[in-house]
């Protein structure tokens, strides 16, 4: 398919769901303002809009199916993640170690599982950027004191050592041998090529095949990084077979504990299950559902029951013990590294994930959700931030149509303005920076388009397939 057909596609369908936030949030409002047969009317025209967007969304995503490129998707796919994989697979095997150009990082970034995970892939692309070895110091690790080995493949076979010739720290020389990294927040020079940067010599391809390439390219990081132990396999297998695992199923994530009131707002569960009703609603549409599904996963154990008891109809799948060893704060020992591994795993596995993309938890299972489907970029719903790497650059969008503000909370737009998006508000607009204008402030989303930046890394040139 074209670039222009792929991107009208996925124009076409985030419009229809932006039209619709658009109409719902002012319907919602609406219906307080008016009384009577006017709220009745309301409501009425509520669940008919509700019904052709669903309508709409479904033929939009069938178009995808019908439209002759699905098998050229699920190839493209294919082949640009073993390219990928092949070049970390070269990356990190160095045919003499003593020799190789490293980059080592320390796997003790005071913080969870999740934010552990964005440590090491952050590691990893400056890695891959400046074609150095991978060494991940992980011994004595706050999740597994034997280090990542003990879950995951290391992430070489033949060259795990620090040391070398000459040692510095971050930024170094071309020439020294072993190079040590800050974390994210305190990288200085700041390189180019942290995210959302993706590599130009890969991007003309991802923009035809992702709606989000920037995730995508995350995903394939973590692909290489969580290849599992044959223990931690079977482990992931046997709690598939206790649970019952089965599709469909809508992974919902529901982050309590210490995250609300400090780095997160509160949300009840009903805030999640609209949207899992939504997913299921949708579905029905084209397939006959015999039973709905979700996997929970959670730090409040007592959701558990308050979902059985609110949603009967609902199969709700997970582990009560595993929210349990996340919340009373044993989040740092062994056996919460396998709740929260299995979490994660069985999230990225669900059909549809509903969630706040202000956890870290969360964004790592869509990331990985990512490098399983040629485009999951749109089977989500976060209930606050958009998608987001900690310790971004920026999110651009660039205006395709100008915009006139209307009061003072909105912002000009000409075509061809940049914008440094701070949120999507869900209901039709999203804020920003306008770089032309500088002025802060809303704008109508279905008139602008992301636009992606793009930075040099190795090419790696000798990596064929
Ligand atoms: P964030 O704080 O939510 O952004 O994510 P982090 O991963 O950095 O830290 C949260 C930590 O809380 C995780 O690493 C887990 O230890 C625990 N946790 C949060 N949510 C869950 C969950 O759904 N399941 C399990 N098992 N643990 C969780």
């Amino acid at each position: 398919p074209s670039e222009e057909y792929e991107l009208l596609r996925r124009r076409i369908f985030s419009n229809t769901k932006e039209l619709w936030y658009y109409m719902n949030s002012e319907l919602q409002s609406l219906n307080k303002e008016v009384v009577g047969d006017g709220a009745k009317h309301v409501g009425k025209i509520k669940k008919i809009v509700g019904e052709h967007y669903r309508s709409l969304l479904k033929d939009i995503a069938n178009l995808a199916e019908v439209d002759g490129h699905s098998s050229w998707r699920i190839q493209e796919n294919k082949d640009l993640s073993n390219l990928i994989q092949e070049r970390l697979k070269h990356l990190q095997n160095p045919s003499d170690c003593s020799k190789a150009r490293k980059l080592v990082c320390d796997l003790n970034k005071g913080c969870g599982y999740g934010c552990q995970l964005h440590h090491v892939v952050y590691c990893f692309i400056v890695a891959y950027a400046t074609e150095r070895t991978l060494i991940l110091r992980s011994k004595g690790w706050r999740y597994s004191k034997g280090g990542w080995q003990d879950v995951f493949l290391p992430l070489s076979d033949t060259c795990l050592l620090p040391n070398g010739e000459t040692t510095n720290r971050w930024p170094g020389h071309k020439n020294t041998q072993v190079i040590t990294l800050p974390i994210i927040d305190s990288i200085n020079p700041r390189p180019p090529f942290l995210p959302l940067a993706l590599p130009e010599d890969l991007v003309p391809r991802l923009n035809v095949l992702h709606g989000d390439p920037v995730v995508w390219w995350i995903g394939q990081f973590l692909k290489y990084m969580l290849r599992p132990q044959p223990a931690t396999s079977n482990k992931l297998d046997e709690y598939a077979k206790k649970v019952k695992f089965q599709k469909p199923i809508v992974g919902v994530h529901i982050r309590r504990t210490d995250k609300v009131g400090t780095e997160a707002a509160f949300h009840k569960l009903e805030e999640y299950m609209v949207h899992v009703e939504l997913y299921y609603k949708h579905k029905e549409l084209s397939d006959k559902i015999i039973k709905k599904r979700v996997y929970l996963a959670t730090d409040e154990p007592k959701l558990f029951s308050e979902a059985k008891d609110k949603y009967p109809d609902y199969e709700i799948i997970g582990d009560v013990d595993i929210s349990k060893t996340a919340s009373i704060s044993k989040r740092y020992s062994d056996q919460s590294l396998s709740g929260i591994i299995t979490d994660i795993h069985f999230l990225s596995l669900s059909d549809y994930l509903v969630c706040t993309f202000s956890s870290q938890v969360c964004r790592v299972a869509y990331e990985i959700m990512n490098s399983l489907h040629p485009d999951a970029s749109n089977l989500y719903t976060s209930l606050d931030d958009i998608y987001y790497y900690g310790g971004q650059k920026r999110r651009l969008h660039e205006a395709i149509l100008p915009h006139f503000a209307d009061g003072p909370q909105e912002m000009d737009l000409q075509v061809g303005d940049e914008i440094a998006v701070a949120g999507n508000h869900w209901n039709g607009f999203s804020k920003g920076i306008n770089l032309r204008t500088k002025k802060s402030g809303l704008y109508p989303t279905f008139k602008v388009s992301p636009k992606i930046e793009t930075a040099r890394f190795a090419s790696y040139p000798d990596v064929t397939l």
